[in-house]
């Protein structure tokens, strides 16, 4: 078994001065599945004081009392922290959330009898050899299963974040969750309400990041915890599209999400939320049914959603720019450099692979047999072909102070304005792009006020969307 050296050594430095410690929790589970462990966690007799009298650099958390020991590299570089908990138990929870209270322990029984699965309460021995299992985790881990630690309703009442530990680890680990524990969870799925945003959020991007995310979301929901994390996407369960996309909305989600080829859990979850207005848009129409503007109304829910899981804004940016534009037209022949230049203006040369891969995980989701068809290869290429094209204000031959001097104005917006014409008309014509003409239309466009400027720029920006167009309609809406 690999216990990392520097944890090895700190449980040894505590077990020298005369107190018990242990490696503890997930890191143990990993060890015991061959796995390498993502961070160590240590537990001893030792009271905090007399941890931090051992680790001089240690660092104390004040709230749950953990210490934190820095391990230095040779260099001097830090390479990891190792969280040293006193054996504690946990009493209260009147809140839902917190313990009320954190009592230190002597026994290291009592520790991991506080912990919330049996393959999560097991403490092994520096030596790598001595493992104390009181729960049966060992048994467990063997055949898989995800079992509370004790009474799993009482467990689960303590903390509702538990519940989504659980299914996020039976993804991760692809185990399943024993009966009990698994009826405890539908009973207790409300007491999720009670959790804190950024809990939740951080346990949903586990479970999309694991392999095996669509079908944490359909344990989520089938679980009954869906409804107080994304109910919204609920709402897509059972809801037929048209004739010839052969999954309901939910399903086609859960479809997309599953293979969406990307290992990012932002682009996961634009898969997952990608027709998350779908729903709310439908329009009986004969013979079938219309989605108009499902992507960009999809694209504010999904920012609704985010905001209230508190996902960081730069996430939120890229979710919902890949949602609001998973629509995007092409067709070989007919579309355009300017055009390909165009979305890549409006998606981020960033986003482009990831805005492909959606659009892949889209069609695979919709039954689709083929996931990249010559057209989408084709985008690609013309994508490649642009790559070096300017896309952006940025890019231009010209720039503000040029234009302060040239027409002799002050800052303001009606320099961004022009810029923005120009590069609208550069998008258009790459022959453009050069000083001479540059000044020269700056000159013409000057003589336009700001709200002219405006919509000339914006009217060139404006762009065709697929459900837009005649000839998709007529093939069955399938994208
Ligand atoms: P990861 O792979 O994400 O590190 P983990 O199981 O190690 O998973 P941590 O959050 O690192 O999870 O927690 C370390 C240990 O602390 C767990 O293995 C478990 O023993 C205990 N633990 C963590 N969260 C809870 C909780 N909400 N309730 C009870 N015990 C918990
Ligand atoms: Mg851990």
């Amino acid at each position: 078994m690999q216990i990392a050296v520097y944890v090895k050594n700190i449980v040894q430095s505590l077990e020298k001065a005369g107190f018990e410690a242990y490696i503890v929790g997930g890191c143990v589970r990993d060890l015991l599945m061959a796995l390498t462990p993502k961070d160590w966690d240590v537990t001893t007799n030792a009271r905090p004081e007399k941890i931090l009298e051992i680790f001089s650099d240690g660092k104390y958390e004040n709230v749950f009392g953990t210490v934190l020991v820095p391990v230095k590299l040779a260099n001097g570089e830090t390479e990891a922290v190792v969280e040293v908990t006193t054996y504690r138990s946990e009493q209260g929870y009147s809140d839902r959330r917190h313990p009320d209270k954190v009592v230190f322990e002597d026994s290291l029984e009592k520790d991991l009898s506080r912990r919330d699965f049996t393959i999560n309460a097991m403490a092994l021995k520096a030596d790598g050899m001595t493992l104390v299992d009181f729960f049966g985790g060992e048994k467990d881990l063997k055949k898989k299963i995800i079992r509370a630690v004790g009474e799993p309703e009482d467990r689960f009442k303590e903390d509702a974040l538990r519940m989504m530990r659980a299914i996020r680890l039976a993804c991760q680990l692809n185990f399943t969750l024993e009966p009990k524990t698994e009826r405890a969870i539908m009973k207790m799925a409300g007491g999720l309400k009670f959790v804190s945003a950024e809990r939740i959020r951080d346990e949903l991007v586990k479970i999309l990041e694991s392999d095996r995310a669509d079908e944490g979301i359909i344990s989520l929901q089938e679980m009954k915890l869906l409804q107080y994390l994304i109910p919204e996407l609920e709402r897509g369960v059972g809801v037929d599209q048209n004739k010839h996309h052969i999954y309901p909305v939910f399903k086609h989600s859960l479809l997309s999400l599953k293979f969406t080829p990307n290992k990012k859990w932002q682009v996961k979850l634009a898969s997952l939320l990608h027709d998350i207005a779908k729903p709310q848009t439908k329009r009986i129409i004969k013979g079938g049914a219309t989605f108009y503007n499902h992507d960009l109304v999809g694209a504010k829910v999904a920012l609704k959603i985010m905001a209230r899981l508190k996902f960081a804004n730069a996430d939120i940016e890229k979710v919902t720019t890949l949602i609001k534009n998973h629509m995007f037209y092409y067709n070989v022949g007919e579309v355009t450099a300017s055009s390909v230049r165009r979305l890549i203006r409006k998606v981020g040369e960033e986003n482009l692979a990831d805005l492909i891969d959606l659009r892949v995980a889209d069609r695979l989701g919709s039954g689709v047999p083929k996931a990249k068809p010559y057209k989408l290869r084709h985008l690609e290429y013309m994508m490649e072909k642009v790559r070096f094209d300017a896309v952006s204000v940025k890019m231009l031959k010209i720039n503000g102070d040029d234009l302060m001097k040239l027409l002799n104005i002050e800052p303001g917006p009606k320099i961004g304005a022009i810029l923005d014409v120009l590069l609208s008309e550069v998008i258009d014509d790459q022959n453009l792009n050069n000083k001479d003409y540059l000044e020269k239309r700056s000159l013409e466009l000057n003589r336009m006020d700001l709200k002219e400027l405006r919509e000339r720029a914006k009217e060139k920006i404006e762009e065709k969307k697929m459900e837009d167009d005649e000839e998709i309609k007529k093939e069955f809406y399938v994208k």
